[in-house]
C-alpha cells in the first residue's frame, strides 16, 4: 500500500499526459485518463475509496501502452503503479475463457504442443469453416481468438544452436516468445537466418518460456516472477552478448525483470542489428514497394528502440518507407486487451487502419506479434489484402 501511495504521490496532476492517452481521447472522461486513474488509486490506497467493480473497470480499461509515462515530466512509474494495484485487487477481477486459454498455452509446453496439433486440425480439416458457419466460436465466446488466427504453417523444428554463416561478430540468445513459436514461424526462421547472415552465433535455449506479461498485467505477480526466473536461468550463458527478441511486447517486459544482468542484455532484433553496425545492403535483393511501418507502443514507450526497424528496412535497395503519422496511437491489441475489451480495441484499430491504408502500401510491418495479429484480423474483416509481417521477415525474404 505504501508503494502504491509513494508512486501515486509523484503525480503533480499537471495533465500533460492526457492528450497522449488513447482511452482519454476516445472517451474524454477523466476516469479513463492517466491522471484520473492515478487519482483513483491514490484515493483507494489512502482509504478514501472502496474496492468496487467500477474502480477495477477504470483501471482495467487502461491499455498499459505507457504513452503517458513517456511524456510525464514528473516521471511517474505508471506501469509499475497499475501492475501493483492490479495485484492487490486481483480477487475482484474476472478472467475470460479466451485469456485463460491463452495463458495455459503460453505457460505449458505440453499445452503449447497440443494447441499446435489442434490448430493444424482446426484449420486444415475444414473444421474452422464449419464451426464458423454454425457460429460455434461465438457461442463459446472464443470468436475473438478465432478471428485472430493466421493461416496455419507447419513449424520448422528448432535446434539449440545455429552457427554464424559470415565472419563471426558474437553470440546471441534468441527469445522466441510463446505466441511466436505457435503462430509466427516465419519470423522465428527469419530471425535465425538474418542473425547468422550478419555474423552471429544464435542460441535458442529449449528451457525458455513465456515472458510473463499476461500474468503481470492480470495482477498475478507470483507466476510472473516464476516465469522470469526460468528465463533468466535459460539465458544464463555468460558468453551471450545479447538476448534478442522478435516481439516487443515480450522484450519490453523482459527489460523490466528484476534480474539486472538478464534485463540489461534484452534488445529488439532490429535495434540490435543496427546498433551492432550490421550493413546487410550488399546481401539484399531490391524491393520496389512501399512499406507502412507500424511502431508498437511497447517498442516506442518502454524499450525506446523505435528507430531500429526503419533503419534496418532502409537497407533494402528500392524500398519506400511510410511510417504511420505521429498522431496515431495504440492499435488496441495490448496483450489480451483486444480479447477482453473488443470495442475500444476496435475503435483504436480503425484509426490505425485508416491511416495505414491511405497511401496503399504493399506491406505493413510491425515488430510485435500481438499488434500484427490484431491488424491482420482487422484487414481480413474489411476484405483488404495487405500482408502484415515482422521487419526481419521482410529482410530475410530479400537476402540473396
Ligand atoms: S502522470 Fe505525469 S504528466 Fe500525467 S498528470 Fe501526473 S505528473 Fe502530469
Ligand atoms: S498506459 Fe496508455 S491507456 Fe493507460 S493511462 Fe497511460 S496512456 Fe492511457
Amino acid at each position: 500500500m505504501n508503494n502504491l501511495l509513494a508512486d501515486a504521490d509523484i503525480c503533480v496532476k499537471c495533465g500533460l499526459c492526457l492528450p497522449h492517452c488513447p482511452t482519454y481521447n476516445k472517451t474524454q472522461s477523466e476516469n479513463e485518463s492517466p491522471r484520473g486513474r492515478i487519482a483513483l488509486i491514490q484515493a483507494w490506497a489512502g482509504g478514501h475509496l472502496e474496492t468496487s467493480k467500477k474502480l477495477a473497470e477504470h483501471i482495467d480499461n487502461c491499455l498499459l501502452c505507457r504513452s503517458c509515462e513517456r511524456v510525464c515530466p514528473a516521471v511517474v512509474p505508471y506501469g509499475r503503479l497499475i501492475n501493483n494495484f492490479r495485484e492487490q485487487i486481483s480477487a475482484e477481477r474476472d478472467s475470460t475463457l479466451a485469456v485463460s486459454l491463452l495463458k495455459s498455452v503460453s505457460h505449458n509446453k505440453t499445452a503449447g504442443r497440443l494447441a499446435q496439433s489442434g490448430l493444424r486440425f482446426y484449420q486444415t480439416s475444414g473444421l474452422q469453416k464449419t464451426a464458423r458457419l454454425l457460429g460455434l466460436p461465438g457461442l463459446l465466446r472464443l470468436d475473438k481468438i478465432d478471428h485472430l488466427l493466421p493461416d496455419y504453417h507447419e513449424p520448422t523444428p528448432l535446434a539449440p544452436h545455429y552457427p554464424a554463416t559470415a565472419e563471426v561478430r558474437g553470440n546471441v540468445g534468441l527469445f522466441i516468445g510463446c505466441m511466436g513459436s505457435l503462430l509466427d514461424h516465419e519470423t522465428v526462421d527469419a530471425a535465425i537466418k538474418v542473425l547468422t547472415a550478419a555474423g552471429f552465433n544464435v542460441y535458442v535455449p529449449e528451457q525458455q518460456t513465456c515472458c510473463g506479461a499476461l500474468d503481470l498485467h492480470a495482477g498475478d505477480n507470483e507466476t510472473f516472477r516464476q516465469l522470469a526466473a526460468t528465463n533468466c536461468s535459460a539465458f544464463a550463458d555468460k558468453s551471450l552478448d545479447a538476448i534478442v527478441t522478435i516481439a516487443s511486447g515480450c522484450g519490453s517486459q523482459m527489460q523490466e525483470y528484476r534480474q539486472a544482468e538478464f534485463a540489461g542484455k534484452v534488445v529488439d532484433i532490429s535495434q540490435f542489428l543496427i546498433k551492432s553496425g550490421c550493413d546487410l545492403s550488399d546481401q539484399l535483393l531490391p524491393l520496389s514497394a512501399s512499406v507502412c511501418l507500424h511502431t508498437p507502443c511497447s517498442l516506442k514507450n518502454v524499450m525506446r528502440e523505435e528507430q531500429g526497424a526503419a533503419k534496418l528496412l532502409q537497407q533494402i535497395p528500392g524500398i519506400k518507407m511510410q511510417p504511420l503519422p505521429a498522431t496515431i496511437q495504440c492499435c488496441g491489441s495490448a496483450g489480451s486487451y483486444m480479447l477482453d475489451h473488443p470495442q475500444m480495441a476496435q475503435a483504436l484499430l480503425n484509426d490505425v487502419l485508416a491511416a495505414a491504408l491511405e497511401n496503399q502500401p504493399g506491406y505493413l510491418v510491425s515488430s510485435n506479434i500481438g499488434c500484427a495479429l490484431h491488424i491482420s484480423a482487422g484487414l481480413r474483416e474489411r476484405g483488404v489484402e495487405l500482408e502484415v509481417l515482422h521487419p526481419v521477415a521482410l529482410i530475410a525474404r530479400q537476402l540473396k
